[in-house]
């Protein structure tokens, strides 16, 4: 399916008095354990990336200043509506917090959120002023919403976790020498 639109979507609003399904409590508890299970699974993915963005100690004055950086740079890369951010600059400048997105609700422009092309890695912001395409053109967004265009599940939505550029200044306790 290729994500196109001619006309301006809108967007619906919520659905009110959405009616419980009925079903067992064996199935309940299933249910309710597979999401307990899936939500500890992305906030230690979620821990590891944000060691990652401040690998300082907390006690360390690096830690402050990287806490400080990765602030600024976080509040550009939500404001950024321009600009897309290479490949290769994910992993070194920066690293992802993959969002869900249900594309079947249309397509709804998040501030601060960005779709990663999978072929050519390039981040593009969801809700640009101006047209942004990736490198390989597979994602082309444009700040009229008549003219986007996408493969669904060619793109990972994501939020961008800024990585301090003083990673490393963790001194090996003396213990980890031999
Ligand atoms: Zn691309």
């Amino acid at each position: 399916m290729r994500f196109q639109l001619d006309a301006p979507l809108r967007c619906a609003p919520l659905k009110r008095g959405v009616r419980r399904i009925d079903m067992d409590p064996e199935t309940r508890r299933k249910l309710k354990k597979a999401g307990k299970a899936e939500i500890e699974r992305q906030s230690s993915e979620l821990h590891a990336q944000l060691e990652e963005s401040n690998p300082a100690d907390i006690g360390d004055p690096q830690w402050a200043a990287n806490y400080r950086e990765v602030t600024l740079k976080e509040k550009e890369y939500k404001k950024n509506r321009s600009r897309v951010y290479p490949a290769s600059e994910v992993g070194v400048e920066l690293l992802l917090n993959p969002v869900n997105i249900d594309w079947s609700r249309g397509y709804l422009p998040v501030q601060g959120y960005y779709l990663q092309c999978k072929s050519c890695g390039d981040l593009v912001p969801m809700n640009p002023v101006v047209k942004l395409t990736c490198s390989c053109e597979a994602i082309a967004i444009s700040s009229n919403i008549g003219e986007i265009s996408f493969e669904p599940h060619m793109v990972v939505a994501t939020k961008l976790i800024a990585k301090a550029s003083h990673g490393q200044t963790k001194q090996k306790k003396w213990w980890q020498f031999w």
